[in-house]
C-alpha cells in the first residue's frame, strides 16, 4: 500500500506537471529546469531584500518607495531606440542611484519591480511575466553585491574617489547588463538547444549596454551630489531628468514617425518602380507581339533571326532555315465572311501551326495572312522540307469559322542559311520570293529558294523601272479584238488590248506587265491611259463611220481601278468630254480580281452601273463567284473563259460548264460572251448551245487601229449593198481581214 507521502507526492507532481504544461508549454526540460531555478532564485532575492529593506532606518524608506515608484513607473514608459528593436527603461537610473545610496537589496527590488512592468506589458505569457523580474533582481543584486564589495574593498585601501566611484559604477551597470542578459538569453538558447552567441548577443543587446552604462554615470554624479548637497538637489533633479527623458522619448518619437514616412516614401517609390517595370514590360510586349495571334511580330522575328546569323556566323555548322507561309484564300474569306471570321481564321491556324513547330522554333505573324517560321538546328534540308509538307496536311483541314466549314491552304516559301546572308532583311526577302514561286506553281505547294529566284526579281524590278518609262515615251499602244453576235454574226463592240513595244525585249504581253504594274501602283496611269485611248479611238471611228455608231468598246480594269474612289468619276469625265454614250463603254474584271476586292469593287461598280456604263466578268469559271454575287452585281455580261471553250470537244464535262453558264446568263438577263475562239467546230458548238455572243482568233484577232478601220469601213461599205456587191467590197480589204469580213456577210 502506498504510504500517505507518497501519494502527496504523486498529487504534487501531478499538479506541477499541470502548472508546467500551462506555463512552458513548449519549453524543453533543460530550459524548464533552468526557468524554475531562476524563479525560485530570484523569489528567494526578492525574499530577502524585502527581509534587508525592512531593516533600513525608517527616515530612508520614503527615498526606498519614491525611487522603487519612479524605477517602477519609468518601466512603463520606455523609450524606444529608432531603428531598433531596443528599448531603454530611464528608471535604471533610480534603480542604480538606490544600489549606491541603500545597497543591493533596495536595488534588486527596484529592479524587480521595473521588469514586472515592462515584461507585463510587452508580454501576455506568465512565464516571461515571473522569469523577467526574477532575473532582473538576481542580475541586479549579484552586480549590485560586486560594487558594493569592491567599492568597500577600495575604501578600506584608501582608493576610493569620485573618479573611482564613476569608473566602478560603470563597470558595475555593464556588468549587471552582462549579467541580466546573459540570464535571459539563456532561456531562448537553451529552448533552441544551442550555444550562447557573442555576436547575437552584441547585436542585439550593445546599445543597451551603452545606455545603461550612462545611466549608472547619472546614478553616480546623483549620489555625489547628494552626498555634498544633500537631499534637495536630488528632488530637483528628479523632474529635469524626467523633462530630459521626456524630450528624448519625443525626439525618438518624432524620428520614428520621420522614419515611417521616409519608409512609407521608399515603399512608394518602390510600387512605382515595380509599376513602371511592369508597364515596361507591357510595352516590351506590345513591341514584340503581334496583338492578334500574340505570336512574335516582324520586329521580334527579325531579332530572333540576326541572333541566329551570328549564332551562324560564330559557329558555322549551325544552319537555320526560314519558312514564309501565306494563305492562299484569305482575302476571299475576309471579305465574304467579315474581319471577325478572318481574325478567327488567322487565330486557329496559328495554334495549328504552333502545335507543330518545335518549342525551339519562333512563329511570327509578320501582317495579314503571312507568317514565317524560322527553325535552327536543323541538320538537312529534307527535315525543313517535311515540316513544311506537315504543316500543309494540317492546314488543309477544314475548320469551324463563324459557324461554316472553311478549307483554307497555305503557300510556303523556304529558304536555308546557306546562301550566306549578311542581314534578317535578306533571308526574309528570298523566303518571300520562294512563297511567290509556290504561289505560281498553284495553291498549297511549297518551294524552295534558289539564286534563279533572284535574277528573275531583278529583272522584274528593271522591268518596272521600263514600264515607268514606256508610259511617256510612246512604247505603249492598244489593239482592238472585235466581239461578235454569233447569230445572226454582226460586229458589236471592240475590247482594247494593251501592248508594250520594249525597245530590247521586244513586244511584252499585258500577262507580264499588267500585274508588275498592279504591284508597283502603275496600274492607275495605265488603266487612265488605256480609258481616253480606247474612248478617243471609239469616238473617231463613231465620227469616221456613222453607221457604226453602235460599235461599243470593251475595256480591261484591274481590282485596284474599281478599289479607287475616283475611278468612275474618271470614266464619267471621259466619256463626257468625247460626247459617248455611257452604254457604248463596257469595263472587264476577271472573276478573281472581283472577288478579292468584292466590299470595294461593288461601291464602284454600283456607281458605274448607276452611269450606263456596261460591266462584264472576264475569265468567268475561273474565280470563285457565287450565285448570290452574281444575282446581286449589277454586271451585263459574262465571260466565258477561254479554258471552257478550248475544251469544248474534248470534255463532256466543260460542255456541261459553258451549257450551265449559258443557262445562268440567260435567266440571270446577262450577255454571255465566249472567249478564245478558235475553231469552227467550237464555234458550231456554241451555236448549239445558244452563245449569244463569241470573240477569238477564227472570228477575228485582236487588230491594229488601221486594221479594225479598215474592218469597220468594210462593214459600212457592205451594210445595205447587195450581197454580191460586198463581196467585192470585202475583197479588196488586206488578205489578214478578208477572213473575218467574210464572217460579217449574211450566212444564207
Ligand atoms: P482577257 O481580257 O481575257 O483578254 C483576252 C486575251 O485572250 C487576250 O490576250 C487575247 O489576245 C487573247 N485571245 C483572244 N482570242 C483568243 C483565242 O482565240 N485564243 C487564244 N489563245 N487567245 C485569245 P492578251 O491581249 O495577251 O491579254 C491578256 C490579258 O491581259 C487580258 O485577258 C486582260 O485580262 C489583260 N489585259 C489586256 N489589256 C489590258 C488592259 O488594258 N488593262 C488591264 N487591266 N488588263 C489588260
Ligand atoms: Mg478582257
Ligand atoms: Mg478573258
Amino acid at each position: 500500500m502506498p504510504s500517505l507521502a507518497a501519494s502527496l507526492d504523486r498529487i504534487a507532481m501531478g499538479q506541477l506537471g499541470r502548472l508546467q504544461r500551462a506555463l512552458l508549454p513548449d519549453y524543453n526540460l533543460k530550459a524548464s529546469a533552468y526557468w524554475w531555478t531562476m524563479v525560485l532564485l530570484g523569489a528567494a532575492t526578492i525574499a530577502y531584500s524585502l527581509l534587508h529593506v525592512s531593516q533600513l532606518p525608517t527616515d530612508t524608506h520614503w527615498q526606498l518607495i519614491a525611487c522603487g515608484v519612479i524605477a517602477t513607473l519609468a518601466g512603463a514608459f520606455p523609450l524606444r531606440i529608432p531603428r531598433s528593436t531596443n528599448s531603454f527603461a530611464a528608471g535604471e537610473i533610480f534603480i542604480f542611484l538606490l544600489l549606491l545610496l541603500h545597497g543591493p537589496a533596495a536595488a534588486a527590488l527596484a529592479s524587480a519591480g521595473e521588469a514586472l512592468v515592462g515584461s507585463w506589458r510587452t508580454s501576455k505569457r506568465w512565464s516571461s511575466r515571473l522569469a523577467s523580474p526574477a532575473m532582473a533582481a538576481v542580475a541586479m543584486f549579484m552586480a549590485g553585491s560586486l560594487l558594493h564589495w569592491a567599492l568597500a574593498e577600495l575604501k578600506a585601501r584608501d582608493l576610493f574617489n569620485e573618479g573611482v566611484l564613476l569608473t566602478a559604477s560603470m563597470l558595475f551597470a555593464i556588468t549587471y547588463f552582462v549579467f541580466n542578459t546573459l540570464l535571459v538569453t539563456l532561456v531562448v538558447n537553451l529552448k533552441r538547444n544551442e550555444w550562447p552567441r557573442l555576436r547575437t548577443f552584441l547585436g542585439s543587446f550593445g546599445w543597451v549596454g551603452f545606455t545603461y552604462a550612462g545611466s549608472a554615470l547619472v546614478a553616480a554624479l546623483l549620489e555625489l551630489t547628494f552626498q555634498s548637497f544633500g537631499i534637495g538637489v536630488l528632488v530637483a533633479a528628479v523632474p529635469i531628468i524626467a523633462m530630459l527623458l521626456t524630450t528624448l522619448h519625443y525626439y525618438f518619437r518624432q524620428q520614428e514617425s520621420d522614419d515611417r514616412v521616409l519608409e512609407a516614401r521608399m515603399q512608394a517609390a518602390e510600387r512605382e518602380a515595380v509599376r513602371t517595370t511592369q508597364h515596361l514590360r507591357e510595352l516590351e510586349h506590345i513591341a514584340y507581339h503581334d496583338s492578334l495571334t500574340s505570336l512574335a511580330n516582324r520586329n521580334r522575328f527579325n531579332e530572333c533571326l540576326l541572333q541566329a546569323l551570328e549564332n551562324q556566323r560564330a559557329d558555322p555548322s549551325r544552319h537555320f532555315a526560314v519558312m514564309y507561309l501565306d494563305f492562299d484564300r484569305f482575302k476571299l474569306i475576309n471579305d465574304s465572311l467579315g474581319h471577325g471570321a478572318g481574325d478567327e481564321l488567322l487565330l486557329k491556324v496559328a495554334r495549328r501551326i504552333q502545335q507543330h513547330v518545335r518549342p525551339t522554333d519562333v512563329l511570327a505573324r509578320l501582317g495579314g495572312d503571312e507568317f514565317a517560321i524560322l527553325t535552327e538546328h536543323i541538320d538537312n534540308r529534307e527535315q525543313t522540307v517535311a515540316l513544311a509538307e506537315r504543316l500543309q496536311e494540317v492546314l488543309r483541314e477544314p475548320l469551324q469559322i463563324a459557324g461554316k466549314e472553311i478549307t483554307t491552304s497555305a503557300s510556303i516559301g523556304i529558304t536555308f542559311s546557306d546562301f550566306g546572308y549578311r542581314t534578317p532583311e535578306e533571308v526574309l526577302r528570298d523566303a518571300d520570293l520562294a512563297m511567290y514561286k509556290a504561289k505560281a506553281k498553284g495553291k498549297a505547294q511549297f518551294a524552295l529558294f534558289d539564286s534563279s529566284l533572284h535574277k528573275q526579281a531583278t529583272e522584274q524590278l528593271s522591268l518596272e523601272g521600263d514600264l515607268r518609262r514606256a508610259l511617256v515615251s510612246g512604247q505603249l499602244s492598244l489593239v482592238f479584238q472585235p466581239i461578235y453576235e454569233l447569230a445572226p454574226r454582226r460586229l458589236i463592240a471592240f475590247e482594247a488590248l494593251l501592248r508594250w513595244h520594249h525597245p530590247q525585249r521586244g513586244l511584252v504581253g499585258p500577262a507580264t506587265f499588267i500585274p508588275l504594274a498592279e504591284e508597283s501602283g502603275l496600274i492607275e496611269p495605265l488603266s487612265r491611259w488605256v480609258l481616253q485611248r480606247a474612248c478617243k479611238q471609239l469616238s473617231a471611228w463613231h465620227a469616221q463611220y456613222p453607221r457604226m455608231a453602235r460599235i461599243g468598246m470593251h475595256m480591261n480594269a484591274s481590282s485596284k481601278d474599281f478599289a479607287s474612289v475616283t475611278f468612275s468619276n474618271r470614266v464619267s469625265d471621259t466619256l463626257a468630254r468625247l460626247a459617248l454614250a455611257p452604254s457604248l463603254l463596257t469595263l472587264e474584271i476577271t472573276e478573281n480580281a472581283l472577288m478579292e476586292r468584292m466590299d470595294t469593287a461593288a461601291t464602284t461598280m454600283t456607281q458605274l452601273r448607276a452611269l450606263g456604263v456596261g460591266l462584264s466578268i472576264d475569265d468567268f469559271g475561273t474565280g470563285y463567284s457565287s450565285l448570290s454575287y452574281l444575282s446581286r452585281l449589277p454586271i451585263n455580261s459574262l465571260k466565258i473563259d477561254r479554258s471552257f471553250v478550248s475544251q469544248l470537244q474534248g470534255s463532256a464535262e466543260n460542255s456541261e460548264i459553258v451549257r450551265a453558264v449559258i443557262t445562268l446568263g440567260a435567266s440571270l438577263g446577262k450577255q454571255v460572251i465566249a472567249e478564245g475562239i478558235e475553231s469552227a467546230a467550237q464555234l458550231g458548238h456554241l451555236e448549239q448551245l445558244h452563245c449569244g455572243h463569241g470573240q477569238g482568233f477564227l472570228l477575228a484577232e485582236p487588230l491594229t487601229v488601221r486594221q479594225a478601220s479598215a474592218l469597220l469601213a468594210g462593214i459600212s461599205a457592205q451594210s445595205g449593198v447587195p450581197a454580191p456587191a460586198a463581196e467585192q467590197l470585202a475583197s479588196k480589204l488586206p488578205l489578214s481581214l478578208r477572213r473575218q469580213a467574210k464572217l460579217l456577210l449574211p450566212t444564207h
